[in-house]
């Protein structure tokens, strides 16, 4: 099996590409024979991601845009699956500025999803985010709850989830869509809140911390949300959406207090700030589908996710470091 993997050096891409190079076996069971990662290395696209992998005779590098048509077609030839995780990833960013998720996100999709319709590729994953349903005080999203984006990264991702699934239903595409939790582990880009507070306190400085702290979010180590979309890329139904959460719900300041302890650091390091502008106020998603149907549970509990996760920060100084000191990180 062929894999094209965009946005592959990313965070959670690139956990994905380490781990199907990491699972010995072939065809027979659904592994791949190759991998090709078409990434164009944006601020947080990084080769040092693929690092334990880059020797590996199956991995093939691409630099370059998801939103370049030739380029693009190029590529997708050959491949059975695309697995989608390319784009503008950061809420922030998308408030200062929108037009680079509009074009990677939605535009970058379009382009992906006319071209794989092209050349007949088997399955098409489209990695999206619980993001997309807006904010929920009480109970959870199921998969049919409906979309009510509130930041332009949100809008842009559910401008392409409903694309891809709007391939499915108009050309019978077979496309498969995940809406995910909140991820944390290893290798994530240090603006993200936990490498940013890690990285932060273990170079002795401060933490900001959002509003009065009381926004909720369901983490889930980087490496289940993996698990969850290889499942789903195998076994998944032809234009269904599947819910991937960890289960573990927490508040910023929660977190925050959990990750003071773990780098032995106290309150005063933590600095208040004003809120983030339409800032959602709880995400939660209910993953009983895909529990059911393909038999996924987060296996990392996050206590024991947090310490490992702080425990690499604090061994990889030698990953951060530079990107903290990269000019626009
Ligand atoms: P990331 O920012 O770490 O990685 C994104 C990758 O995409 C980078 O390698 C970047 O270079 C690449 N990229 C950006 N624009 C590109 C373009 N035009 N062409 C080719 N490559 C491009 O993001 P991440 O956290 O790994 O997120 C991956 C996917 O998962 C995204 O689609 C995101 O919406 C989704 N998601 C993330 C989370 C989370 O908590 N991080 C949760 C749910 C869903």
């Amino acid at each position: 099996m062929r894999v094209l993997v965009t946005g592959g050096a990313g965070f959670i891409g690139s956990q994905y590409v380490r781990m199907l190079l990491g699972v010995p076996g072939g065809d027979a069971s659904g592994e791949p024979t190759a991998v090709t990662v078409l990434d164009k290395l944006t601020y947080s696209g990084n080769l040092a991601n693929l690092a334990p992998v880059r020797q590996d005779p199956r991995l093939r590098l691409v630099q370059g845009d998801i939103c370049d048509p030739a380029l693009v077609d190029e590529v997708v030839a050959g491949h059975d699956v695309v697995v989608h995780f390319a784009a503008e990833s950061h809420v922030d960013r998308s408030i200062a500025g929108a037009a680079p998720f509009v074009t990677t996100n939605v535009l970058g999709t379009q382009t992906l999803l006319d071209v794989a319709l092209r050349h007949g590729t088997g399955r098409f994953v489209h990695v999206s985010t619980d993001e997309v349903y807006g904010s929920i005080d009480e109970g959870s999203w199921t998969e049919t709850s409906p979309l009510a984006p509130n930041s332009p990264y949100s809008a842009s991702k559910a401008g392409s989830d409903l694309l891809a699934l709007a391939y499915h239903r108009t050309h019978g595409m077979d496309v498969v869509v995940t809406r995910c939790s909140n991820n944390y582990g290893p290798y994530q880009f240090p603006e993200k809140i936990i490498p940013l507070f890690v990285t932060n306190l273990l170079d002795g400085g401060t933490v900001p911390l959002y509003g009065d702290g009381g926004n909720v979010r369901d983490w889930l180590h980087v490496h289940d949300h993996c698990r969850g979309i290889a499942l789903v890329q195998q076994k998944g139904r032809a234009g269904e959406v599947y819910h991937i959460g960890g289960g573990s719900e927490l508040s910023n300041r929660e977190l925050t207090g959990r990750l003071l302890e773990a780098c032995g650091a106290r309150w005063d390091r933590v600095v208040p700030v004003a809120d983030r502008k339409g800032h959602d106020r709880r995400y939660s998603l209910d993953i009983g589908k895909i529990s059911a149907e393909l038999g996924y549970a987060p296996s990392i509990d996050l206590d024991r996710g947090l310490a490992e996760t702080v425990r690499w920060y604090r061994e990889n100084r030698a990953w951060w470091e530079p990107l903290k000191a990269k000019p626009g990180a």
